[in-house]
């Protein structure tokens, strides 16, 4: 895939190197969610060469109303790990150690309810993978404004990797979701 040469308002980024160019989406509505979010992304520069982050959106909750608005971000990064599913399970299960470290308790939280902090997996390079318990690119990217928004930001030319489509044409054909600017992550990682 040729579609992911980008250039972030920092950096620019391809996709044709030996390691993959991965995008996360952060979130959190629970406890200090902006602190949350800049540790988890400090933790993740561990894992992700060049790590890249997107600013801070404020967002609506879109499956369960009754709850704190989120804050999320994107961040993207190059794994080392190389470019396969073996490579995204391993990657997977960074991010939920990650998770869990930031107070993340999955069997008593409900669906889609609150959480300190949760990291998906948005892109994986060119990665087309759809299991029971990894799906990518994320089964409900194209539906969501807050993950949307965030990784336009960061990769504005990026483009589905089996698609036509720039995730920027998808995020505008969206209704408005209710996700605002906050403000830059502090911590614009540039290394
Ligand atoms: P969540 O509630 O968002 O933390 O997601 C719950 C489950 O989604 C996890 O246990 C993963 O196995 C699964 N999952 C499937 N695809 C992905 C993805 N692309 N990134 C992260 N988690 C995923």
């Amino acid at each position: 895939m040729k579609a992911l040469i980008q250039k972030s308002p920092t950096r620019v980024y391809s996709n044709e190197g030996p390691e993959p160019l991965v995008v996360l989406g952060l979130g959190s509505n629970l406890g200090d969610s902006k602190s949350t979010i800049i540790r988890a992304l400090v933790e993740l520069q561990i894992h992700l060469r060049g790590l890249g982050s997107s600013s801070l959106y404020l967002t609506q909750p879109l499956h369960v109303s009754d709850q704190n608005p989120f804050l999320n971000a994107a961040a993207a990064g190059y794994y080392p790990g190389g470019p396969g599913e073996e490579s995204a399970r391993e990657l997977l299960s960074l991010i939920q150690g990650i998770e869990a470290r930031h107070g993340r308790e999955r069997t008593r939280e409900r669906p889609k309810g609150e959480r300190t902090l949760d990291i998906d997996i948005l892109l994986f390079g060119d990665l087309v993978l759809a299991t029971a318990d990894l799906t990518i690119p994320h089964a409900l990217l194209c539906e969501r404004r807050f993950a949307l928004e965030p990784l336009v930001e960061l990769l504005p030319e990026a483009r589905e990797p089996q698609g036509q489509r720039t995730y920027r044409e998808i995020c505008r054909g969206l209704p408005d979701q209710g996700v605002k600017l906050m403000e830059p992550i502090p911590l614009r990682i540039n290394i």
